[in-house]
């Protein structure tokens, strides 16, 4: 049987970061094994709806570059993907269990469950459910007559349907990551499966579409492991043969204790979705690893590594690559430390390895490179691009090429800019005058060794004073290409007013 997987989350905002490390591992299990990845969007819960949300998902699988082979967006043999305009079909499910004996027309208003839930608190009842025990005293079709469901119904008494637990048995099933995972059926509640609007649970919902897409693998966070135990009895409700299970580990706090938040990420500093997300009721504006300046690849390594690794020293994983090396076996079941100093090391590996062309076009794009400047934007990038660990970066950090120096490092003028450096800068600057070729690194380069031995100076030993003078700081990138994006005329305007300045 072909492996098909599918991502189902809920628009209920923007997707988190832990979201789309759900979607990836679908994604590379279904490449892996030549099958078929599924996008379907869980909406039944209208409450939680939020506007927008729909498109975020879409944009975000499509710039981490997720390839959805069936679903919402895309369309396929089991259209329409979205649960709530499947909403006609879920009920015939429900009211199959009925008549099998494992489901049941429940009639109790909210103010009776709770006053259940209160009878049982105060008898000291470890968990005040609607379960086997108390749904015998309770207004369902368990406890009425058939004559008096039909009536309440024909009426149209509001009614949702529960699943019927039966509580003499255990439910064992293999976990791909946890192993056999072991539940007795009496710790679970009935749970509704239709609600009184008529629209599928979640429970319902997902079983009934896993079973229908013919989902053969279900590979999701662990906050979902606990409904397995009833998805599991469910399948056998129906007769249905039910796909296997992979929890994944949670993700943790970067110090490592306790799950990661919203929280934890505004305190760091960092993301935790993958795109800028404006709630569209409140207006605030969330960051997110692109506009942050992530690259997608990068994010995509940082992601795959958060609860997997291939068991070599090998880091640095295109998609392709990782598709090559993911297995779910090689998924671990401890959580999973959000370590975003280590997304910051992907993204500078990225940085490096992406075009200065492609990083120039980030930075037109963003906005950020001047219109009116002269400097060449591809030499700039490669000047900066290995000091960084974000695209905007290479123009905060290279602003010394942008404005001449308007104060000098007082603590590098004071040690380095000696009589020396004076005699060798002023030789430079004559030298400069009368050089005709073109002002590339290499010739700033020898023309400054020629000047320093024409006045007797070590190149080496006044090289720091050199550079204090073009750009007002003691470090920074490669001296010669600085020179060279600047071009000869303003390197001697820079020299010829350290020379004024600070002498
Ligand atoms: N709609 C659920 C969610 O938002 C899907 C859980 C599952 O994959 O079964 O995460």
């Amino acid at each position: 049987m072909s492996v098909r997987v599918r991502f189902a989350p809920s628009p209920t905002g923007p997707l988190h970061i832990g979201g789309v490390r759900t979607a990836l591992y679908n994604y590379l299990f279904a490449r892996k094994n030549g099958g078929k990845m599924l996008l379907r969007i869980e909406d039944t819960d209208q409450n939680r709806y939020v506007p927008g949300a729909e498109a975020y998902i879409l944009e975000a699988l499509a710039w981490i570059g997720i390839q959805i082979d069936e679903g919402q967006g895309v369309g396929g043999p089991h259209a329409p993907y979205r649960q709530s305009e499947r909403k006609e079909m879920y009920r015939q499910y429900a009211e199959q269990l009925i008549a099998a004996g494992k489901a049941y027309y429940a009639f109790d208003t909210a103010d009776e469950i709770e006053a259940m839930r209160k009878r049982l608190e105060e008898a000291g009842a470890d968990a005040a459910q609607y379960n086997a025990i108390t749904r015998l005293q309770m207004t369902n079709s368990l406890t009425l007559s058939a004559e008096e469901v039909q009536q309440r119904i024909a009426k149209g008494d509001p009614y949702v349907i529960r699943i019927k637990i039966d509580p003499k048995q255990e439910i064992r099933f293999k976990d791909i990551i946890r192993e056999w995972v072991s539940v007795h059926a009496s710790t679970l509640d009935d749970k509704v499966l239709l609600k009184s609007d008529g629209m599928p649970t979640y429970h319902l919902a997902n079983i009934v579409d896993d079973h229908l897409m013919e989902i053969t693998h279900v590979i999701r966070g662990e906050e979902w492991l606990p409904s397995a135990p009833l998805h599991v009895l469910m399948y056998q409700y129906f007769g249905w043969k039910a796909p296997q299970f992979a929890h994944l580990p949670l993700l943790l706090k970067p110090e490592g204790n306790g799950k990661l938040s919203k929280r934890d990420a505004d305190l760091g500093g960092f993301p935790i979705f993958p795109l800028q997300w404006t709630d569209p009721n409140t207006g605030i504006v969330a960051r997110g690893f692109r506009e942050d300046g992530y690259l997608k690849d990068a994010v995509v390594n940082f992601l795959a590594f958060l609860g997997w690794n291939p068991g070599t020293d090998q880091e640095l994983f295109s998609m392709d690559q990782l598709i090559e090396a993911f297995s779910l076996e090689r998924i671990h079941k401890a959580g999973a430390r959000f370590d975003i100093t280590k997304a910051k090391w992907f993204n500078q590996q990225y940085l490096k390895g992406t075009s200065n062309e492609a990083l120039g076009e980030i930075l037109q794009n963003n906005g950020q490179w001047p219109a009116d400047t002269s400097l060449d934007l591809d030499k700039v990038v490669a000047l900066m691009k290995d000091r960084v660990t974000f695209p905007q970066e290479i123009l905060s950090e290279a602003a010394f090429l942008f404005t001449p120096p308007a104060t000098y490092e007082e603590a590098v003028a004071t040690s380095k800019w000696n009589t020396d450096a004076q005699k060798a800068v002023a030789a430079y600057i004559e030298d400069l005058k009368i050089f005709e070729g073109d002002f590339l690194a290499e010739s700033a380069k020898a023309i400054w060794a020629a000047a320093a031995e024409r006045v007797g100076v070590k190149m080496g030993k006044v090289m720091q004073a050199l550079r204090l003078a073009v750009t007002g700081a003691g470090h920074g990138p490669d001296l010669m290409l600085t020179m060279e994006i600047l071009g000869k005329q303003e390197v001697i305007a820079r020299l010829e007013k350290a020379l004024a300045t600070l002498s």
